[in-house]
């Protein structure tokens, strides 16, 4: 199957579940993402700052940037003036320099809390009461240019299903909790979960946009 054929699958596929696709193209070449870009993609997914913004300088102006990776403090400028969603919230310190950039471009930049719900250690991300402290600190409160829309986690990578299942729905859960907290200068709307390997499992559990990469692409190197 080609690129073309494979975004349209998962394109339908989602949009019959009411979920956005975000097509995670990173070390995918320009050529690559334009193939999806002619079958419809709008919305891809990037890792990495550079190049994320070196495809972004190359690819149409109508494209929504994510970044989907662990996102530096000092590399949030280089990405300010266009990223449409940051999936990847780790610290007050970053949302507060995403609102300083954002500011700059007189833009407010979206972003999603990550929540660490995998078993595995190296992954990046709050923890639920980490997430809870974030989102009832009073300097979020200032924050005009920078607004959390959302949560994003990655599960534990097992065949495990029932581990998997375990996790999305603790995250789905702390999701329900955070609206029903109705802060009013947070819009939790947004729930990123699932990959290639375990959308299915997301969506079952409440996941309204996933981030499929190598099922779309191919493998990556
Ligand atoms: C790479 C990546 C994905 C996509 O992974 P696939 O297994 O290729 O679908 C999704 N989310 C994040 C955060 C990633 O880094």
């Amino acid at each position: 199957m080609s690129i073309r054929d494979n975004y349209k699958e998962y394109a339908e596929m989602l949009r019959k579940q009411g979920a956005t696709l975000v097509a995670v193209s990173k070390t995918k070449s320009v050529a690559q993402l334009q193939e999806a870009y002619k079958a419809g993609c709008r919305i891809f997914g990037e890792n990495k700052v550079q190049e994320m913004t070196a495809k972004q300088e190359a690819l149409p102006n109508d494209i929504q940037w994510h970044l989907i990776g662990h996102l530096q403090t000092n590399k949030v400028k280089y990405i300010a003036p266009y990223v449409s969603l940051i999936h990847s919230i780790d610290s007050l310190k970053l949302l507060k320099e995403i609102n300083k950039q954002a500011a700059k471009h007189d833009r407010i930049i979206e972003g999603l809390l990550q929540i660490h719900i995998a078993q595995e250690e190296s992954k990046y991300g709050l923890s639920f009461e980490e997430a809870k402290e974030l989102l009832h600190s009073v300097t979020i409160k200032s924050l005009n240019n920078a607004k959390i829309v959302g949560l994003m986690g990655m599960a534990t990578f097992t065949e495990d299903t029932t581990q998997v299942k375990g996790e999305f729905e603790r995250l789905r859960d702390f999701f329900e909790e955070t609206n029903a907290y109705a802060l009013p200068y947070v819009d939790c709307r947004i729930l990123s979960m699932g990959m290639s390997g375990d959308y299915e499992i997301a969506l079952q559990a409440g996941s309204n946009m996933v981030r499929i990469g190598s099922a779309i692409f191919g493998a990556r190197a």
